[in-house]
Order: C-alpha cells, then structure tokens, then sequence
C-alpha cells in the first residue's frame, strides 16, 4: 500500500518554512492505519520486544494499536508535569523548539527489549532523548519504528548504532 498518499502536507505551519506533515489523514482511513500498524508489529516481532514506549502524544497513536497487537506493555514518555509519580527526564531540542521529556522511573524493567515508536523522525531530538530514558531505566532498545523520516534533516545520525523502520521518507 502506498502510505503517502494518505499524509497530508501543510505547508507553513506551526511556523514559517515548516513543511508538516499531518498523519491524521492517515490514521483517519481504518486500512492505513491497520496496515502502517502491521507492518511495525511484524519488525516488532522480529525484534522480540518485551515493551513499546513512544513520545507524546503521535509517539502513542503508532505504539499503542503495536502493543495491543503483540499483548506487551506501554509506557509513555511525557513532556515534563505531566506523569503522576517519581520520573527520570532529559532536556531535548526539536525542530521547532526545546523542550523536557520524561517516564516514570517503574516504568522499564532493566533488560527489558524495548521498541520506541513515534510518528516522525525529524533532527532525531525527540528520539535521542527518549533512547536516553529508556537506558537510564536499563531498557535495551532493540528498535525504533516511525511512520516517516525526513532525511534531509539527518536524525538518522542520531540513530547510530540503533536499528530503525521508517515506512515513508521524504
Ligand atoms: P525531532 O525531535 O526533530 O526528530 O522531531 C520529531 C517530533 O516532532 C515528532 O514527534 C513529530 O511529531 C514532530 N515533527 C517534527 N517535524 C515535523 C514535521 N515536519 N511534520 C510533522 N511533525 C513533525
């Protein structure tokens, strides 16, 4: 299935020269969404994950419906004042601002295989710190899965070392 066509692409937002790339059309059409799913719940199986944890908010709409599929755990990362309990966090940089992200410091069993999900791969900002959280609890990241890479902006460098499935480039 050819999963561009249901990325919307608005230009100009939320700012000057952002090209954004809005996934809710995509997961708006239930066969996208289910097959963008599958295909990150097959390399998941490959991978033997025991947890999937993604960034808020798009990190939980790629991981959510992947670890209801293969019965494992989730564990949301969260910008900062947002989990309840104790956390760990790490300062990030994104595209478009800065930011902290963080996880509930029970969240990740040490060894456990962990597969981190989010809707894009930008600079990598947002991926490198929650690669951060995840191995300060003693999780082994055993792969990251986006539905998009933005290649031109070189966040794979920050991949280096991890295994990583992008399902569209641009
Ligand atoms: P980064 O930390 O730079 O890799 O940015 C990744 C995060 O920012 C992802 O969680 C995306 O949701 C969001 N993001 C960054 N750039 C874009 C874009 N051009 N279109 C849509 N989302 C974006």
């Amino acid at each position: 299935m050819d999963l561009k066509q249901f990325v919307t692409i608005v230009e100009d937002w939320p700012k000057e020269g952002v090209r954004f790339k809005d996934i809710t059309t995509l997961m708006d059409n239930g066969e996208a969404y289910s097959y963008a799913t599958d295909q990150i719940v097959e390399y998941a199986k490959e991978k033997q994950i025991d947890l999937v944890v993604g960034p808020e908010a798009r990190g939980f709409i790629i991981g959510c419906p992947v670890a209801y599929a293969l019965k494992v755990g989730f564990a949301p990362v969260r910008k900062e004042g947002k989990l309840p309990r104790e956390t760990v966090k790490v300062d990030y940089g994104l595209e478009y601002g800065k930011d902290v992200l963080t996880i509930h410091k029970d969240a990740i069993k040490p060894g456990q295989r962990v597969l981190i999900t989010d809707d894009l791969l930008a600079t990598g900002g947002t991926i490198e710190a929650t690669i951060k959280l995840v191995e300060e609890l003693g999780g082994i990241v055993a792969g990251c899965a986006f539905l998009i890479e933005l290649s031109y902006l070189d966040g794979r460098e920050k991949l280096n070392g991890y295994d990583m499935l992008r399902l569209m480039e641009y």
